[in-house]
């Protein structure tokens, strides 16, 4: 059974889930062929594209006392989601699927002008909201199929995906998940239909609705692959596969058509948008692999992300950035060596929930970046009572990725002579040599990334976004 992963730009209009149709149509062909003993596939959604940034800002506009900015954009989701809906080609299914609509939509009016009163919305009603996108999403996509013979069944994620309480970015709880999903998923299974659920949303075990973070639906499908066991999971987008460079910097980056998951996950972290940085990791702990498909061009092979990958002979495999990164020296020319330092400096991060991503260490300095600004006051304040301390806003972190990287010495003097004179803040590369990631002003990262793709990718032919 394969686990399908549509996006948001793949359900995004009638035309997308027309596509998306097809698509699942040719997937069950291809199982009843194969007289597969387990058909599916499990179709898992985003949210229609654009709809979650819209209800974050319906949230905003209750958080802030605008009821009526609030209203007005809701009453235009209400809309488009009805119009969508029409593409469930059969009268009883789609008035069903139109009341379901007005149901949730009755009910995120009902609580923003509760929040617009309170003029405060929590991290927990910011998820009931947000969880809206997909839940509508998906009995859309449930009853479309359903109509045109499919055998869609709508499955709640908020039944099956069972979270921890971190709202907004909760943790799934596997054990407990695969009970649900096999209760509810797999007899659906059985019954040979096509169960569809949305992504992003769980539900902690008390039944309170929360979210996987911003582009969790990636991982909803990895989760729901990796508890029931599926032969692979499949991303459905809107490019070719995961392509050596982001196609909003460099101009015809290539498909990368076998890529490994080490190599995909640091890719996903720092910055490669196509797929969500924690997808990998269930789908490697069952050794499942991860196709990212185009759903414009369900032909084009895209990309297979596995354990390991054959050797290529570019050198490096793909390069990422990500933007909007703060560098923060610490100096202290009295405790660096001292015994407890490092732990000390960690532990100011640690207490403000800040992640780190780039660390770099010399005699006397330390230096790391974070791309949540929200606690850094907090964060100087406290590194000041025993550090000097500088931040530098406006820099990106670039990650040249490729497991050559290991083997072959001169790959990194040919990085840096395409970097050529740029200025280059911190440098590293971590033991498993898989990847030399280095800090540069955002404002040169198209020229960056222009440079080191011309060095190592320029012979090959264009891929991209259909
Ligand atoms: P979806 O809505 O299907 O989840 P996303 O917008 O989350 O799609 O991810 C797909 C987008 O990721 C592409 O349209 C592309 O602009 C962007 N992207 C950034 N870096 C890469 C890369 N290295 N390979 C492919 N796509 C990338
Ligand atoms: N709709 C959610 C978001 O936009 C989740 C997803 O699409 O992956 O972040
Ligand atoms: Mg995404």
């Amino acid at each position: 059974m394969v686990v399908m992963k549509f996006g948001g730009t793949s359900v995004a209009d009638q035309a997308a889930i027309e596509r998306l149709m097809g698509i699942v149509a040719r997937q069950r062909e291809q199982d009843a062929a194969a007289a597969d003993a387990a058909p599916g596939p499990v179709v898992v959604v985003s949210a229609l594209s654009g709809v979650t940034d819209r209800l974050l800002g319906v949230a905003a506009e209750a958080g802030a006392g605008d009821n009526e900015g609030a209203r007005h954009n809701l009453r235009d989701l209400r809309a488009r989601h009805m119009t969508v809906a029409e593409v469930v080609a059969d009268d009883a299914l789609r008035a069903a699927a139109r009341a379901d609509i007005d149901r949730a939509f009755d009910e995120l009016e009902r609580i923003v002008d509760a929040l617009g009163v309170l003029r405060e919305v929590s991290p927990r009603w910011l998820d009931t909201i947000a969880a809206t996108g997909e839940i509508v999403s998906s009995r859309i996509v449930a009853a479309a199929l359903a109509a045109r013979g499919l055998h869609g069944a709508w499955v709640d994620a908020r039944q099956v995906i069972v979270t921890s309480a971190e709202h907004t970015a909760a943790v799934p709880q596997f054990p407990e998940t695969t009970a649900a999903l096999e209760a509810t998923v797999r007899p659906l299974l059985a019954a040979g239909h096509v169960p569809v659920l949305g992504g992003f949303v769980g539900a902690t075990k008390d039944g309170v609705t929360t979210t996987l973070g911003r582009g969790g639906s990636d991982f909803s499908g990895a989760i729901v692959g990796s508890c029931l066991h599926a032969a692979e999971i499949q991303i459905w987008t809107d490019v070719d596969g995961m392509l050596t460079a982001d196609p909003r910097v460099v101009a015809n980056p290539r498909v990368v058509p076998h890529i490994s998951f080490a190599e995909a996950s640091e890719l996903a972290y720092f910055g490669a948008k196509v797929l969500h940085p924690a997808t990998i990791q269930p789908a490697v702990a069952r050794d499942i692999p991860v196709r990212i498909l185009n759903s414009k061009r369900a032909e084009a092979p895209g990309t297979l992300i596995t354990a390991n990958r054959p050797p290529s002979d570019l050198g490096l495999t793909a390069l990422a950035s990500k933007k909007h990164v703060t560098v923060v020296d610490i100096t202290s020319t009295r405790m660096l060596m001292a015994h407890g330092f490092l732990r000390r400096l960690f532990e100011v991060f640690e207490r403000n929930k800040t992640p780190v991503d780039v660390v770099t260490t010399s005699e006397v300095s330390v230096s790391v970046t974070v791309d949540d600004r929200r606690r850094l006051p907090a964060i100087v304040e406290a590194l000041s009572e025993f550090a000097e301390v500088s931040l530098e806003h406006e820099m990106a972190i670039v990650c040249a990725v490729g497991e050559g990287l290991n083997t072959e010495p001169r790959l990194v003097a040919r990085v840096f002579d395409a970097v050529g004179d740029v200025p280059v803040k911190l440098l590293s590369q971590a033991a498993t040599r898989r990847n030399i990631t280095f800090v540069i002003r955002e404002t040169d990262v198209p020229l960056v990334l222009g440079r080191l793709h011309d060095a190592f990718f320029a012979s090959a032919g264009a891929g991209g976004r259909a």
